[in-house]
């Protein structure tokens, strides 16, 4: 981070402010990790930070310390936007571009306060007044962890502290074990657990947390797997009908993607997903190696990510999308 930029932001800081802590829209655990992370920060800081999440996060997060003072847009537009309005500066985290927040874009693209874009996603979008990106993290908790180490505060790192950035560590590294889980990841996560974080708790808050039904959702989506040997891929569908059968909650689809990955010689997996509310299809894919996810998902379907992990949508129904989809397998070298 540049150093004119903290000494900024350590200026910004050094009376109370309302300040608004915004994480991607469908949080994820690093997204909801970051976010709450900083808010207690910043209350330690005594400031006044509010967290307002452009949609629901799931319920596998909801334990989480402080989640129950989130404020969700899209379920309160007019207070949310009102608190927007009011800050007086703006924390945005885990996302590069503020398309990211979905309908709340709209509203963040016209406020004046100072923002701080902290993230490790490719080519952020320079919309921020200060930037704090850098696609070799893991995760945004690191860097928050960093953050407030630059700012000379990480003596206010508490257990509460610990816990949020410790879940985005964890659920960003794939429990320790993506490319991007590093050496400083695993001093971070040891002085976390020397602040008092009960990892294994944690892990099993986090992961021991399934219904029957998503058990269930998980089998259909196993056994509607279809895996392409000669392209080194597998990909997995699931209809809005058969969401809708296992009685679907947000975040019962988490995860799901990675299982194409388990199979031996398959290196790039993807999930479809239909969601007829907002007419698209979700798409998430995940590589092993050398293939970039990140810009399959860019120059075919509306998307982007990481090198190893990335996301997108189609707007054609379900069967054109896989049509599209296997299409392209025969044009790519994985
Ligand atoms: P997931 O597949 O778990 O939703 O997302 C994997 C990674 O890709 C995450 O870092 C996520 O932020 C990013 N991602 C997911 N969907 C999209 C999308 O539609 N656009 C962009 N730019 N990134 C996405
Ligand atoms: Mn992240």
């Amino acid at each position: 981070m540049k150093k004119e930029d903290i000494i900024a932001i350590q200026q910004l800081l050094a009376t109370p402010k309302k300040i608004a802590v915004i994480p991607h829209r469908s949080p994820d655990g690093d997204a909801m990790g970051s976010t709450l992370a900083l808010y207690h920060f910043l209350l330690k800081l005594n400031q006044q930070p509010v967290v307002i999440a452009p949609n629901d996060f799931p319920n596998f997060l909801a334990w989480l310390p402080g989640s129950e003072s989130v404020l969700i847009y899209e379920n309160e537009k007019e207070k949310c936007t009102a608190v927007l309005q009011e800050s007086e500066m703006i924390f945005l985290l885990d996302f590069n571009a503020l398309h990211r927040t979905g309908e709340m874009e709209h509203v963040l693209s016209k406020l004046t306060a100072p923002m701080v874009m902290i993230d490790h996603h490719q080519k952020p979008d320079g919309f921020a007044t200060y930037t704090y990106s850098d696609t070799s993290f893991g995760s945004t908790c690191e860097m928050i962890y960093n953050f407030i180490g630059y700012l000379g505060q990480k003596d206010l790192i508490d257990q509460t502290i610990a816990t949020c950035i410790y879940t985005g560590i964890v659920t960003d590294s794939g429990s320790f074990r993506f490319p991007s889980t590093t050496g400083t990841t695993h001093r971070i996560v040891a002085e976390l657990i020397d602040k008092g974080i009960n990892n294994s708790e944690i892990h099993n808050l986090l992961f021991d947390n399934n219904s029957y039904n998503r058990l269930l959702l998980m089998g259909r989506a196993l056994q509607n797997m279809k895996v392409f040997p000669e392209y080194k891929t597998s990909y997995i569908t699931l209809t809005q009908k058969e969401l809708d059968e296992f009685h679907y909650e947000k975040g019962d689809t988490e995860g799901i993607v990675n299982y194409g990955l388990t199979i031996k010689g398959i290196h790039f997996a993807a999930i479809f997903i239909e969601h007829k509310d907002e007419n698209i299809i979700k798409i998430s894919f995940r590589s092993q190696g050398n293939f970039d996810v990140n810009q399959f998902a860019r120059d075919h379907f509306n998307g982007g990510g990481h090198i190893n992990a990335a996301g997108g949508k189609s707007y054609e129904n379900m069967k054109e999308t896989v049509k599209k989809f296997e299409t392209l397998l025969s044009q790519i070298t994985i």
